[in-house]
């Protein structure tokens, strides 16, 4: 099976959707990890392009780890839009990687960020238009539309109700090690930007939803949302391991 992740900055994939990646490498799909943005704001001190050629190589150190190929599609971070350039560059991620399912950030002004958002509702464009022929007359289109599942959003939402969980209790050590290929991002930076850790986000966040999960044994869950927009893909979770 051919998997493809959407995240909108370099390390967003890491947060809400590695383990499971990780899960679906182990038994034998192909992953192809793309980023939208180039994080280029995602540091106190470096230049823009500084920073955005640090988060690329940090992103081919975590896609290098689990054996993904990586599509790094270049946005302006924080500025990234749905216009033609980039809604084209999403379809051309697609047909690249011929998914036989889609995981993307939830669409729908359900999390704080634009990027995330935009990413969300960009893939969810792209999933469908990467069929139509006249679009990219050069690369071929892909011969069946994949599912979207959409992750979770960064903190609380109430429009957010996923239906799938999945277990990465074993694959919370390899998660971590594809976060911390994500150097820049650690220490002191976001603690100064935002008053948190990174970390400890990426370690709540994953504990609550095997909390709301309540699976006996189970210490960490990713959890998805399908995307209930037609065509609904009839035996979508049956994709997910
Ligand atoms: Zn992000």
């Amino acid at each position: 099976m051919r998997v493809l992740a959407f995240g909108a900055h370099p390390d967003d994939i890491e947060f809400r959707m590695a383990g499971t990646l990780m899960k679906m490498k182990k038994r034998g799909d192909e992953i192809f990890m793309c980023i939208a943005t180039n994080g280029n704001i995602g540091s106190y001190g470096k230049t823009k392009d500084e920073i955005a050629a640090i988060r690329h190589a940090e992103a081919q150190a975590s896609a290098d780890y689990i054996g993904a190929t990586l599509l790094w599609l270049d946005e302006e971070d924080e500025f990234m839009f749905d216009i033609e350039k980039t809604r084209l560059k999403f379809i051309e991620a697609v047909r690249i990687a011929r998914p036989d399912v889609i995981f993307a950030p939830p669409a729908g002004m359900r999390d704080y960020n634009q990027d995330h958002d935009t990413t969300g509702y960009l893939a969810f464009q792209a999933r469908v238009l990467a069929t139509v022929k006249a679009i990219l007359p050069e690369l071929p289109v892909i011969d069946h539309i994949p599912p979207l599942f959409y992750c979770t959003p960064m903190g609380l939402c109430h429009g957010y109700n996923p239906q799938y969980f999945v277990d990465i209790t074993e694959e919370y050590e390899d998660k971590m090690k594809m976060f911390k290929c994500h150097d820049s991002q650690q220490g002191d930076w976001c603690r100064d930007a935002f008053g948190v850790s990174y970390n400890d986000i990426l370690t709540n966040e994953v504990r609550y939803w095997a909390s709301c999960a309540g699976t006996p044994n189970v210490e960490y869950v990713e959890a998805f949302e399908l995307c209930e927009r037609w065509p609904i893909i009839a035996g979508a979770h049956k994709l997910l391991p």
